[in-house]
């Protein structure tokens, strides 16, 4: 049983010093130690020995034990120091090493011309406002002197979400907003930036388009200021030399109400196919606001006047960069995008 024992003592040995891994170190534990391992089989057996021999073996076989144990561990924390030592060595960084490129991302053509448009605003004195998409029936039309059954509603095909919710078909809304959270106090001075919904989809028009809209409130503020403006703005956004004319028209939310063009791009207002032979080219709609949105807002349209004006982010860009199909700004195509870096 001696000899026995010690051969066991060897194999065990051995097994744990050829072990690879921890799993494999608890294999050898489970064979040899185990409550059905090898030396308890060896310790069960002992009743068959002499009363004399007994101790003898029982104490070699509880000291072959030790040992056993002693050496698994060990071993065990020799592994775990060598796995620690390993993830370290993979986790060392060279701060000497040139980085990984990164590929960097710029500005959607509409992107620089919102900002373009913003830029000159502030430079005017303006400050921006924002709404929301999302807008109720009230500010997207009643508001703005558009009631139900109103025909300008025709123009304007909307995304209704209930009858009295809808994507806003015009940044006009954000005007009332404004105006009924400073009114009566002047002067407004406001620019709106932002996305609007109409259902429309062909080469000039999108379901999700951009305007800016533009608000001014104060004591006699007449079509000159608004002319003047104007001006300015499309001199700093097309060229010092730019010039604008004001065409009648009609917005039920506006009284006089004005298109604006400016010199037609393409030839300098020469007459060209673009402005269809006519030297101008239509940018945007505005007028006087009306005097019952002002009133409608807080405003006593005896004592203040304002204008408004409303363009569109696309048709700037068109006329900027010479895109002729409005859908190109939406495909995603870098091949498109490339040329705005
Ligand atoms: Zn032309």
């Amino acid at each position: 049983m001696r000899e026995t024992l010690n051969i066991l003592a060897e194999n065990a040995k051995k097994d744990i010093s050829g072990a690879a891994s921890l799993e494999e170190l608890k294999q050898i534990q489970v064979r040899y130690l185990g409550k059905k391992g090898e030396i308890t089989a060896v310790l069960r057996g002992m009743g068959s020995l002499p009363p004399d021999e007994r101790p003898v073996v029982g104490s070699l076989a509880n000291r072959v034990r030790d040992e056993l144990a002693e050496l698994l561990a060990s071993r065990e924390e020799g592994m775990k120091v060598e796995a620690r030592l390993k993830s370290i060595a993979a986790e060392k960084i060279d701060v000497t090493m040139p980085g990984n490129p990164v590929a960097m991302g710029y500005n959607h053509p509409l992107t620089l011309i919102m900002d373009e448009i913003a830029d000159i605003f502030l430079g005017m004195g303006f400050t921006i406002a924002e709404g929301p998409e999302v807008e109720t029936d009230y500010y997207n039309f009643e508001a703005l002197n558009i009631p139900k059954e109103h025909p300008a509603r025709e123009m304007q095909d909307s995304f209704y979400i209930t009858p009295e919710i809808l994507l806003r078909t015009h940044t006009s809304p954000v005007q009332v907003r404004t105006m009924e959270k400073v009114a009566p106090q002047v002067p407004v001075r406001i620019i709106a930036p932002g996305k609007v919904y109409r259902r429309d989809d062909d080469a000039t028009h999108s379901p999700m388009f951009h305007q800016v809209e533009g608000l001014v409130i104060d004591k006699d503020i007449s079509l000159s200021d608004l002319k003047g403006t104007l001006l300015l703005f499309a001199q700093q956004m097309f060229g010092p030399n730019q010039q604008v004319r004001l065409r009648p028209s009609f917005f039920p939310f506006t009284e006089p109400s004005a298109e604006v063009d400016i010199a037609c791009v393409i030839c300098a207002g020469q007459g060209c196919r673009v402005c269809k032979e006519t030297g101008w080219i239509e940018i945007l709609g505005s007028g006087m606001v009306h005097p019952r949105v002002l009133e409608m807002s807080g405003y006593d349209p005896e004592e203040f006047t304002g204008y408004a004006f409303g363009m569109g982010v696309e048709r700037i860009a068109m006329l900027k960069y010479g895109i002729d199909d409005l859908r190109l700004f939406f495909l995603n195509d870098v091949r498109m995008l490339r040329q705005f870096r």
